[in-house]
């Protein structure tokens, strides 16, 4: 398949889980990718050596997306390798759960940064290239639990549903010169982020009776990067999620 062939992707937080396998599965349509990691360079170099052997082009960028600073160097880089951006995932994402009454501030902050500041940072980047292209798509990975709320998750539950409105303000204002900005809202998806939890509670609140593979995700990510397919889909929440939280 080869509909993205020409086209350049930036995944940020690429280098494991959701990420990796979105990159992954935009190479395979064509795109070729810009890993973005932060602390794992050994794992995103290995994600440019598996692309690399699934036939496509990948380079690994290190940059931590909360720091306004370090996106502004990783665009940089982006644009001096590829010249052009086409498809940005907006994936990089952290935990710090606790109930709210003893949630640090510190705890709140840190999420807040990377998982909504950091959507932020890269979108408004992203957009002034895609805006003199007069093209571009963009994903942003937000989570069942910015729709529906979660005990332990006060931080990121206000993280990812301020995403929701990040994307539908963004998706209209750039809609004029051609460019969608979806979000997909993934529900409990087997990756180090929930590797952690015990899953099997959970398992009688999924309606298909499983968490979802990041492969699933990615598979919702690459239809909203579809063209045509995809081309009149703006500012719309996509749940991969086997029917956790459906309205
Ligand atoms: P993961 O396995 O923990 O991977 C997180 C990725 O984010 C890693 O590649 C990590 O890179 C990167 N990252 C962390 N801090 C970063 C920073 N400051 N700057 C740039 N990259 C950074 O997580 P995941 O489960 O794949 O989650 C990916 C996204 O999906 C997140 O936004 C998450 O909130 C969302 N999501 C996940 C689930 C789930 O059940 N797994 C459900 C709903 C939504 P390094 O290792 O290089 O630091």
């Amino acid at each position: 398949m080869s509909e993205l062939k020409d086209k350049v992707a930036l995944i940020t937080g690429a280098s494991r889980g959701i990420g990796r396998a979105c990159a992954l599965a935009l190479a395979a349509r064509g795109a070729r990718i810009a890993v973005n990691y932060s602390r794992s360079p050994e794992l995103a170099e290995q994600v440019v050596r598996d692309i690399e052997a699934q036939g496509g082009k990948a380079v690994a960028l290190g940059a931590d997306v909360s720091k306004p600073e370090q996106v502004d160097q990783l665009f940089d880089a982006l644009m001096g390798q590829y010249g052009r951006l086409d498809v940005l995932v907006n994936n990089a994402g952290i935990t710090r759960d606790g109930l709210l009454v003893r949630m640090k501030l510190e705890d709140w902050q840190q999420v807040i940064d990377l998982n909504l500041t950091g959507v932020f940072l890269c979108l408004k980047a992203a957009s002034k290239i895609m805006l003199k292209q007069r093209s571009g798509r963009i994903v942003n990975i937000s989570s069942t639990s910015g729709l529906a709320g979660n005990p332990g998750q006060a931080n990121y539950s206000a993280a990812k549903a301020g995403i929701l409105g990040l994307t539908r303000t963004a998706a209209r204002e750039l809609a004029s010169r051609g460019i969608t900005v979806n979000a997909v809202a993934p529900g409990f998806i087997a990756t180090d982020m929930t590797g952690g939890l015990n899953l099997e509670p959970i398992l009688a609140q999924i309606p298909l009776r499983r968490v979802g593979k990041p492969e699933e995700v990615a598979g919702a990510v690459c239809f909203l990067c579809a063209d045509p397919a995809a081309a009149y889909i703006t500012g719309q929440i996509l749940q991969v999620d086997g029917g956790l939280v459906i309205a």
